[in-house]
């Protein structure tokens, strides 16, 4: 009899399949990667297991070729992701896919032609473009003559302990590699040259002053509870709360360095990569060229030499958003989810996880240690640790000798205009803005909207222009000259004319970052005024121009979206304005008051970093908010108990857990229908008719309609337990429905 393996297919189906190895053939690895035929089609999928036994009753077709000879998946991330897919109820063939890096071209290829490869044709086929680069240190030696000038500032820039690069040197001076290797040759230098990842996120120039940062009290007890924790048996999980800028990033890399002189590898989640090239540098910084930088930019070609590299060892460290926690770090030593409260850790699109929750449980299984941090923590993070399930640490003040900024609410329905007019831009926020530019200081505004202006409304009849195919307004970019729908990018030219009531002349209501940007240049002649948002900077790269010129001095006033709001740590930005604080407030979402804390502490956290003092003026319509008001007092604990209160009251997360069930279907009452008797069916299990688990809903959901299909939902919520029940009686039922269904569990956005 053949051997046996039990596959993981990449279809919405929650089952494995077994197929029989070819005669002769060796037995495919667990976590390896083969091809099957499925239904007449050729599928990447994912060996599970190695039955003894075929099912009862099955021909059994033979695999149809191997794609790597090494298993893409080692016996600890394998069983993670196994438990993953069974947490979230969702296909396993489809969660192995999400995690896998794509497959490089060629590989196909050699399959096609010949079915099986072996070791040797596998790498021959995987010859990669690779760059080289030359490290230098400094040996202990002195110099036994005299050097020369040149020769002395190259070994004067060395370091016995840490490599510099070639091209740092070349930054000195361009006959750098001549230098060197007449250093090498007296002794004084050694040189080596390795294989670096291509990558544009080490572009920029490496700061070396890690090293020097003597931790503050607060740090140092973090990374003594932290390093204390990696020398045990079961590390566990941190709550590292610290206000913005503690230095949370210093008490990663000491963590993550004490794991690396226990020889283990380290993963760092951050919400967007793009957003965070600071970061990066400062764990090159600290690291060298030990790091995988995972990011949408690289090709599968680069991102299948990162996974091979983390796998083997060489590389012990994966910085990366979201899907990086899928990184097959050798023996994990520490998982750093940084920004934990951010909304983009939840992946809303086919497996729907979040990655801050998966962070916990990949740590966990692995027995490595975990950090969240943050300087808002989500509720769900911060009442674990209130609870005693994950350990607490604060960082209470800033690390350098500044306070956090000064914050003054402005009412805008006072409407204090300025002198440019305009109500956003209200006269003390624009006196702040005179004086910063005045003391050669810098500026931030956010307006979490972007575009000219949200809507373009009837004068006649007030009816907004709506996209066809969804129920939002379209937004006006005047520069494109363009409506656009943000949901399904549906474009058109503005019209004057309006398509309710047919009368002349709609108008710009509101206002977006392009116009914000506008106004500011106008208000602002000589300031130079640049803009971050979706629409001005469309990849990682022209997101780290915006950011190093503000860095540099450059930009004057940077007007953006939530894209502003996240680490940025910019000295010379002493105000921060926001423009309307009140925008996520008006969402339909239990979240709404913590999203709102959360965006407006951050943004305030960017002012007064450096050494002169930051100051922070927000315009709302309801100074009187809870969640502005606390973040104005920069109050976490204050919100957290009101928010807590009134999350319990409604027996919302983090009490009790969330499902939220959408259906979609092009024709309305089919989805209604699909929903009643979904919910239906959910209110007659046992569990809910016991009371331990509510339903709300369904209704149609606050985006009632996307690309032509009606959308309606309705939460579950209670224990956990009997709220998984439920969920997998519903999945059960699902290939019944006429509809689109999906079942999220915890979910994020309510949209
Ligand atoms: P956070 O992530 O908590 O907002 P960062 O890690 O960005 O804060 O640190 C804020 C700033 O403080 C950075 O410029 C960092 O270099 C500096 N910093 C951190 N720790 C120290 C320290 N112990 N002494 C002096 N400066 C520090
Ligand atoms: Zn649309």
């Amino acid at each position: 009899m053949s051997a046996l393996v039990s596959v993981a297919v990449p279809v919405p189906l929650r089952q494995v399949y077994t197929y029989k190895v070819p005669e002769g053939a060796p037995r495919p690895p667990i976590g390896s990667r083969i091809a099957v035929m499925f239904h007449g089609r050729k599928l990447a999928s994912i060996v599970v297991a190695h039955p003894e036994d075929p099912p009862p009753g099955i021909k059994l077709r033979e695999l149809a070729g191997l794609l790597e000879s090494e298993p893409i998946f080692n016996e600890e991330l394998l069983a993670f992701l196994c438990e993953a897919a069974h947490y979230y109820a969702h296909p396993i063939g489809e969660v192995l896919k999400a995690a896998s890096p794509a497959i490089p071209k060629g590989a196909f290829k050699r399959l096609r032609k010949d079915g099986f490869l072996d070791e040797g044709e596998e790498l021959k086929g995987r010859a990669i473009a690779t760059e080289v680069e030359m490290f230098v240190r400094r040996t202990n030696e002195t110099p036994k003559t005299r050097l020369g000038a040149a020769q002395q500032a190259i070994l004067d820039a060395l370091v016995v302990d840490e490599e510099v690069t070639l091209s740092e040197l070349r930054a000195l001076r361009k006959d750098a590699r001549k230098l060197v290797r007449r250093l090498v040759e007296l002794g004084l230098a050694v040189s080596e040259e390795r294989e670096v990842i291509a990558d544009p996120f080490f572009r920029n120039e490496v700061a070396r002053d890690g090293h020097q940062i003597t931790p503050t009290t607060a740090q140092r007890t973090a990374i003594e509870r932290l390093t204390g924790a990696l020398d045990s048996e079961q590390p566990g999980a941190f709550l590292l709360h610290g206000v913005t800028g503690s230095g949370k990033t210093e008490v990663y890399l000491r963590a993550i360095a004490h794991a690396r002189r226990q020889g283990k590898g380290s993963l760092l989640i951050v919400p967007e990569i793009a957003l965070t090239p600071q970061l990066v540098s400062r764990f090159r910084a600290r690291f060298g060229d030990a790091i995988a930088v995972l990011h949408s930019g690289l090709t599968p070609r680069e991102r299948d030499r990162a996974w091979r590299k983390l796998r083997d060892g060489t590389l012990k460290l994966a910085v990366g958003a979201r899907s990086a926690l899928f990184a097959p770090i050798e023996n994990l030593g520490v998982v750093v989810v940084d920004e934990e409260h951010d909304p983009s850790y939840k992946q809303e699109e086919g497996f729907r996880y979040h990655a801050r929750d998966m962070a916990l449980l990949r740590a966990h299984r692995a027995k490595a240690l975990c950090i969240l941090g943050s300087a808002t923590p989500s509720m769900e993070a911060f009442r674990l640790a209130e609870r005693g399930r994950i350990d607490l640490l604060s960082l209470p003040k800033r690390a350098t000798a500044n306070r956090l900024p000064s914050v003054e609410l402005i009412d805008l329905k006072r409407n204090i205009r300025g002198p440019s007019g305009s109500r956003w831009l209200s006269a003390p926020l624009h006196r702040a803005l005179e004086e910063t530019l005045e003391a050669g200081e810098q500026a931030i505004l956010f307006l979490n909207r972007r575009g000219f202006s949200p809507s373009l409304r009837c004068e006649t009849c007030g009816a907004v222009a709506e996209c066809p195919a969804c129920s939002v307004a379209l937004t006006e970019h005047r520069a494109e000259g363009k409506l656009r729908c943000h949901y399904c990018d549906h474009q058109r030219p503005p019209t004057n004319e309006c398509p309710t009531c047919r009368a002349k002349g709609m108008f710009s209501a509101g206002i977006g970052t392009e116009q914000l940007e506008e106004l500011v240049t106008n208000a602002f002649p000589e300031a130079n005024v640049a803009r971050l948002d979706r629409d001005s900077a469309t990849n990682g790269r022209a997101i780290e121009d915006v950011l190093d010129k503000l860095r540099s001095g450059e930009t004057n006033v940077l007007v953006g979206t939530q894209m502003v709001t996240k680490g940025h740590d910019i000295p010379g930005v002493t105000l921060v304005g926001v423009i309307m604080a009140d925008q996520s407030l008006g969402f339909p979402d239990f979240r709404a008051g913590e999203r709102t804390f959360q965006l407006l502490a951050q943004v305030a956290g960017r002012a007064g970093r450096g050494e002169r003092p930051g100051r922070v003026l927000i315009q709302t319509f309801q100074p009187e908010h809870p969640s502005i008001v606390c973040a104005s007092e920069h109050d976490y604990e204050t919100f957290y108990q009101a928010e807590l209160a009134d999350r319990e009251s409604l027996g919302y997360p983090p009490f009790g857990r969330a499902i939220a069930i959408r259906v979609d279907d092009g024709d309305e009452n089919r989805a209604r229908q699909s929903a009643d008797r979904l919910a239906a069916e959910a209110r007659r299990h046992p569990a809910c008719r016991a009371g331990a688990v509510a339903v709300k809903g369904p209704a149609p959901a606050p985006l009632s309609k996307l690309r032509g299909r009606y959308r309606f939902r309705f939460l579950v919520v209670g224990p956990r337990r009997p709220l998984m029940e439920i969920r997998d009686h519903l999945a059960s039922l699902l290939h019944r429905s006429r509809s689109r269904v999906s079942l999220d569990m915890d979910p994020v956005s309510m949209m």
